[in-house]
């Protein structure tokens, strides 16, 4: 049979199934979806295949779901570390964005992260900043996968006025996208400190009308819970319930401030979890109770967040901090085992954004979304188990080759839709343009 690519690889983990690792079986690939997953042996006499190759010491793994990003923030940063969320973000974060957010930052903002989570093997990124228009763009020029968020927040900026003018152009990029195979949409309220009661409302209704996920920062930080019971007289989670919002298609970001009866109402509602382990522990948010939260039946994925409070867009790293850091919060050495880890940052990100029939493992039918690392470092040998290296030994310099619906978008640790010259010319220049700002006095 005539098919477009064949991959042949020394293992397979394929997610789905729990916990399997196939051995010498190979990968076919036709129209950017997966047809097969056989033997190496039957699939050189079944199939002909225009693009043959071998991956004899790698592990073909599904591409990295990154559930929870800011993209465009990679060109922030450094730019101010070691500070609590509400004083990074008001001092130093948002007057920044006042003043340089744009087009052009978003663009090369974008572009930038879409290289380095490309070189980490992440294939698809859920993401919420402003501009989603140009983020869109340019993941459809980069051939990445993409769920981009419908900004909304009550304070003006330069993409849009107040709720209503966020809203109406949130809508119309919706319209655009709603038949683009690889670019899809979220509503992305800011957070409940950011956002006020009427918008939400209009969210909820829309979200529902036009069937599409609902992401937002929540429960991040202990202050929010404050100033969210002085405000509205109860606790942020409480306040979205009585709004309405939370449901199946609810992306909480976060949540790292949850009572057990929380827990429970929000596994009720059946929402998904990102947990961003780094990111919460760099602003020192406090921690997600993810043994817990999985416990009680809630899907939890894993994001990076923006590169500004991370400070990188390293899912390989994220997952490894997850898995870790869920042992230490719950004092189980058995919390979050690798198998489980490795399925959060792909497969529940998947489910988080609704893309789970597409993407998220190598299954017959799914898209092509693949992502080789080679285990045949020093640093991965001994090697008893892939599915252990890849989670707690290797790194994302092992990430050899990626592709989305079937197209190669990093051959051999090259990146074959961006221009790598160019991304370091554009980081240098707003690196000199921001600079300049931040040495006034
Ligand atoms: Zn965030």
């Amino acid at each position: 049979m005539q098919i477009d690519t064949l991959l042949k690889a020394r293992w397979i983990i394929p997610v789905e199934p729990d916990r399997i690792v196939l051995e010498h079986h190979a990968l076919a690939i036709d129209g950017g979806r997966i047809v097969d997953i056989l033997p190496i042996s039957e699939a050189e006499l079944k199939y002909q295949a225009a693009s043959v190759e071998s991956f004899d010491r790698h592990a073909l793994i599904p591409g990295f779901v990154n559930a929870h990003t800011h993209a465009a923030m990679t060109l922030l940063r450094g730019v101010a570390d070691d500070r609590p969320l509400m004083e990074w973000l008001l001092d130093h974060i948002w007057p920044l964005e006042q003043k340089w957010v744009g087009e052009n930052f978003v663009r090369d903002g974008t572009d930038l992260a879409m290289a380095e989570m490309i070189r980490g093997g992440v294939t698809c990124f859920n993401d919420m900043y402003f501009f989603p228009e140009v983020t869109a763009r340019q993941a459809a020029r980069c051939g990445m996968r993409a769920v981009v968020g419908l900004i909304l927040i009550d304070f003006p900026s330069a993409w849009a006025s107040g709720p209503d003018e966020y809203l109406s152009k949130g809508l119309a990029l919706y319209d655009e996208l709603r038949h683009n195979p690889l670019i899809t949409t979220a509503f992305a309220p800011h957070a409940p400190y950011s956002v006020s009661d009427e918008p939400l409302l209009k969210v909820r209704t829309l979200a529902a009308e036009l069937d599409r996920p609902i992401h937002m920062h929540l429960h991040e930080t202990r202050d929010e819970i404050d100033q969210g019971r002085q405000r509205y007289g109860m606790r942020p989670m409480k306040r979205l319930q009585q709004l309405d919002l939370l449901g199946p298609s609810f992306v909480a970001v976060h949540m790292t401030q949850l009572t057990d009866e929380e827990i429970g109402q929000f596994a009720e509602s059946g929402g998904s979890v990102v947990h961003c382990p780094e990111s919460n522990l760099k602003l020192a948010s406090g921690f997600c109770p993810v043994a817990k939260l999985i416990k009680a039946g809630i899907n939890v994925a894993i994001g990076t967040d923006g590169a500004a409070s991370n400070n990188d867009l390293d899912l390989m790293g994220e997952m490894r901090a997850a898995a870790l850091l869920a042992k230490a919060v719950s004092g189980d050495a058995a919390a979050v085992p690798a198998h489980t880890a490795l399925r959060m940052a792909t497969l529940n990100g998947a489910k988080a954004l609704g893309l789970e029939a597409e993407i998220g493992s190598l299954e017959i039918g799914k898209s092509a979304d693949v992502t080789a690392i080679r285990l045949d470092e020093l640093e991965t040998q001994p090697l008893y188990d892939p599915i252990s290296n890849v989670v707690y030994a290797a790194g994302r310099h092992q990430i050899t080759d990626v592709w989305v619906a079937g197209r190669q978008l990093l051959k051999n640790r090259e990146l074959t839709t961006l221009n790598t010259e160019e991304l370091f010319q554009k980081a240098a220049a707003w690196r000199e343009k921001l600079i300049s700002v931040q040495e006034r006095p």
